[in-house]
């Protein structure tokens, strides 16, 4: 064989072995341990190699890396070539094709019905206010959408609809006529499709009010909205878990749920309420974010652990969920949902940048996994609290 011959003429450990093939995992291997945040590297498995071709020395390989939309950059690309001419010396041609994996859509008959076009819905929740939980939405999105993806954004939070401000939009969606009745159309900002709640609902009106107007308005922001073809579709929910919070989740037929959480323990009892929750309603976990999670000091690069230390990543463990990633406190991204210029945009190169974009990654390798193996079934145990 060609590729025997290839292997016994390669120095290094594999001629002891006197294994013929360079293996399909040698070359994952190798690609894993490149460091490059814009490789997702680590999520790839024996699988995301849809192709591959040993022929003389040349090397034709096929994979789907992680990321959620278009193909990975020029830089990223080059750097897999070279590591895998560096690590197998004897390959003289290397063809990379990057494929990109279309996100696999959760349909079920009354999302179907309900949002046509629409791939995956997620809910952003939390178990309280203030831990960042429209700020994780709200990147999230943009990540996803900045990567290719494309996605639409419900601010469902009646308690501080807080989306337009983030994004910088404020202005009415427009109304159109169909055969069917008045439709209306979503926003636009970052490449984000955006309805807010915050333009049907008074500031001022008590929650008591906005509790059913809330869930009526949801259902319709889900029905009589042109939101087009969708991968994902993200609802920025209320926070808290009472009955508000309940009705909403099951008027919206969810893929699945994201909670937010910071790490210090009042926050984490009440995440587990919420995760309690979607449990209780038959809505899968994908999974939690840390929010909060440490503070570098601009000026002497010290790390603080203001609200403590791993608490959502103890918490995913104890749950059996997975923890999607953490995000430090730093003001450059309070000033972003502040100013309305999200910090993927506005500081695409920090490093809360790269990590938000992370986050997302992780979230889409969940969505995947979720609609190619469970049928909606609930994979978290819970404990009483
Ligand atoms: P929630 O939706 O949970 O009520 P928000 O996303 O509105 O919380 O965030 C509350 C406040 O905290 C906002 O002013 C937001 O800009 C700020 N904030 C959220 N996350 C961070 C962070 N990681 N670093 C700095 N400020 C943050």
């Amino acid at each position: 064989m060609i590729t025997r011959f290839l292997n016994l003429i390669r120095p290094g450990k594999d001629k002891k072995l006197q294994m013929p093939d360079i293996t399909k995992s040698e070359i994952l291997n190798a690609i894993k341990r490149i460091d490059d945040s814009n490789l997702n590297t680590a999520h790839l498995t024996l699988n995301s190699i849809k192709n591959f071709e040993i022929k003389d020395d040349s090397l034709t390989i096929d994979i789907a890396f992680p990321s959620s939309g278009s193909s990975i950059d020029e830089s990223a690309y080059n750097k897999v070539v070279d590591t895998i001419k560096n690590q197998f010396p004897s390959l003289k041609e290397i063809h990379l094709n990057v494929q990109t994996k279309e996100p696999v859509s959760s349909a079920n008959n009354t999302k179907k019905e309900m949002l046509p076009g629409v791939k995956n819905t997620i809910a952003v929740a939390s178990g309280k206010g203030g831990v960042g939980k429209s700020t994780v939405a709200v990147n999230l999105a943009v990540a996803l959408a900045k990567e290719g993806s494309k996605v639409g954004l419900i601010d469902a939070d009646i308690y501080g609809p807080s989306i337009p401000l983030m994004l910088g939009v404020n202005k009415k969606p427009r109304l159109f006529k169909t055969d069917n009745g008045t439709k209306m159309e979503p926003v636009e900002s970052y490449g984000l499709k955006l309805i807010s709640i915050g333009f049907l609902i008074d500031d001022n009106d008590p929650v008591i009010w906005r509790g059913p107007m809330a869930s009526g308005a949801i259902k319709q922001f889900m029905s009589d909205v042109e939101w087009g073809e969708l991968d994902y579709l993200i609802f920025d929910m209320p926070p808290g878990t009472g009955d508000i919070q309940l009705t909403l989740v099951q008027s919206i037929p969810l893929t699945g749920a994201v909670v937010v959480t910071t790490p210090q323990e009042v926050s984490l009892i009440d995440a587990r309420k919420a995760l309690k929750m979607f449990n209780r309603v038959n809505v899968p976990l994908l999974g939690i974010v840390e929010n909060m999670s440490y503070f570098i000091a601009p000026d002497t690069g010290k790390r603080y652990d203001i609200f403590g230390d791993g608490g959502g990543e103890n918490l995913s463990k104890e749950l059996d969920t997975f923890f999607l990633g953490g995000i430090p406190i730093d003001p450059r991204i309070r000033k972003g949902g502040d100013n309305g210029v999200p910090i993927l945009y506005d500081i695409p190169d920090s490093d809360e940048a790269k990590k938000l974009l992370h986050i997302s990654r992780n979230l889409v390798e969940r969505v995947r996994l979720r609609n190619s193996t469970s049928k909606g079934k609930v994979e978290i145990l819970l404990g009483d609290n």
